[in-house]
């Protein structure tokens, strides 16, 4: 039944854009967004920066040209206070105990001392291998039991066996999540590996930003790595320096991590001393919130969220002599959107029956900061937003032949999204490399955290095909890199056509009378019934 009124409304949608004459969406004004906000003024908005204020400003200035209604706190904005940390390297180390011997890491080229969790001044503590340091009591996996953790530093290679479903692997993968099992286990401290195979940049440009400051919200009620005293990254190239002398050799493991294969666990030979120093900061930044408001008498009190990142990473490293990050994919590609999408419902109206939020948050690349700060304090009842559509980075590069989406299998708004797209000539299909961890890599994450069923869709690729290397390449060259600027290939009709369906879904959410719903077998369901 539900099915019917779904492909009627998707099919009136298209004869409206069939009888009007000039097509709601043709690339043009979003790209023009896009290169508003990824031009160097804006030196790549990056949390707190004057760039990011700068975008913001552009941001709302749209909106209300758009007649969108502010819906922040202050007007169209939401102040987030953050904390910022920079490791001060040349007071840093890290070093390897064997035998009772010093064995110095080079901080860039070994590993990185993360400062997404506050060091401990000075840490010590052997090494236990524990695989992929999962917990996942509904698979009723674990990779700590048996093993005494207590003052231990966990090494985890990055990634997830494969029977453990994608969205439950991510989840458990996030920070907080595995703090939570680590920290009841009594580690101090942790150690990932990177996963070859599900690499998306290559180390030295990982390495190259290392010492460019992270964020965390400044309240404590966010705090998720209490007791935490040490979080390291390792290079993969220099993996063998933990695991010599453990009868096991980083090739092999990394061997059955790529095929996603039980790992062994293990103590390791070495302990691991480590020194930090870090400088302190607080910094300011918002979340631009509009809406428009829906004329349903009851149901115009709902909202159907619009969500999509509008900071990055800012200035860094050069590369190739360049050191601004415009972001115009990551995420200047949605935050456009959102504003495009705004002018749309000025210039081509309909009625809808909830109402619609169009969110920018900031911080998304410290961590999706914004969002989790907007889904703990909404500035609209907690209980009213219906469902999140994420926008970022959604890679309008290669036609939109088939459509990736995020959560597809977990909510009736994923089979929306899909009969709307099929409705538009595209295919959808579920993720197709769930060990890159997309579901929780964006704010949407936050949304289902506070049980609203979200999904992020993008321009997706069939496994093997040449798009799916455009991808791949995309990836390894500009992704977080200077070269994510304006002055690269962009396919306007497939950005005009994901806006088209991203219009239709929208909607379709806002004028269908049931809210979408997760499935009754979809772990994320729990977050909404906890609410
Ligand atoms: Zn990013």
């Amino acid at each position: 039944m539900k099915t019917k009124v779904l492909l009627s409304l998707a099919a009136l949608s298209v004869c409206l854009a069939v009888a009007d004459t000039s097509p709601i969406f043709t690339g043009e004004s979003w790209w023009n967004h896009v290169k508003y906000l990824a031009d160097d003024k804006l030196e790549g908005r990056d949390t707190g920066s004057r760039g990011e204020r700068e975008a913001q400003k552009y941001a709302v200035e749209q909106l209300k040209k758009a007649g969108a209604q502010p819906a922040g706190v202050k007007g169209f904005y939401q102040p987030v206070k953050f904390v910022s940390r920079q490791i001060v390297e040349k007071d840093s180390s890290l070093t390897l105990i064997r035998d009772g011997k010093p064995e110095s890491l080079v901080l860039g080229h070994d590993a990185i001392i993360s400062t997404r969790v506050m060091p401990a001044p000075e840490v010590s503590a052997p090494l236990v291998f524990v695989g992929y340091g999962l917990n996942v009591p509904e698979a009723h996996y674990d990779d700590f039991a048996g093993l005494d953790l207590h003052g231990k530093i966990v090494v985890i290679l990055n990634g997830s066996p494969s029977d453990i479903p994608g969205a439950l692997a991510s989840h458990y993968q996030t920070q907080s999540e595995r703090w939570k099992a680590l920290r009841a286990a009594g580690a101090i401290g942790t150690v990932n590996v990177m996963n070859p195979a599900s690499m998306d940049i290559p180390w030295p440009r990982i390495a190259l930003n290392r010492t460019h400051p992270s964020m965390d919200l400044d309240y404590p009620e966010f705090d998720e790595t209490e007791d935490d005293q040490l979080a390291v990254t390792i290079n993969p190239a220099s993996a063998d320096k933990l695991f010599a002398g453990s009868g096991h050799t980083f090739a092999e493991l990394a061997a059955l991590g790529k095929d996603r294969k039980p790992l062994p666990h293990f103590p390791l030979t070495v302990s691991l001393e480590a020194k930090t120093r870090v400088e302190v900061k607080k910094i300011e930044s918002a979340n631009i919130v509009a809406k428009i408001p829906g004329s349903d008498p009851a149901l115009k009190e709902e909202y159907v969220v619009l969500s999509a990142h509008l900071d990055h990473v800012g200035i860094g490293e050069p590369v190739n002599g360049d050191r601004i990050y415009n972001g115009a994919m990551d995420n200047g590609s949605g935050s456009a959107l959102v504003l495009d999408m705004a002018h749309s419902f000025k210039q081509h109206p309909e009625k809808l029956k909830r109402s619609l939020l169009l969110i920018l948050v900031t911080g998304e690349e410290k961590g999706l900061l914004g969002s989790k700060y907007f889904a703990a304090h909404p500035t609209v009842p907690p209980k009213s937003i219906v469902a999140d559509v994420n926008v970022d980075m959604f890679l309008p590069i290669v036609p939109l032949k088939i459509l990736t989406v995020e959560g597809l299998d977990e909510s009736d708004l994923g089979d929306r999204a899909r009969e709307v797209a099929q409705s538009l000539g595209v295919k959808v299909q579920p993720d197709p490399e769930p060990q890159r961890n997309l579901f929780i890599r964006s704010d949407q994450y936050n949304f289902i955290r506070h049980g609203v069923p979200s999904i992020a869709m993008s321009v997706g690729a069939e496994p093997g095909s040449p798009e799916q290397k455009t991808f791949k390449d995309w990836l390894t060259m500009r992704y977080h890199a200077p070269s994510d600027d304006i002055n690269q290939p962009v396919d306007l009709a497939a950005a005009a056509k994901y806006e088209d369906i991203v219009r239709a879904l929208l909607i379709n959410v806002a004028n269908e009378n049931a809210a979408p719903e997760w499935k009754p077998d979809s772990f994320f369901r729990r977050f909404a019934n906890a609410m």
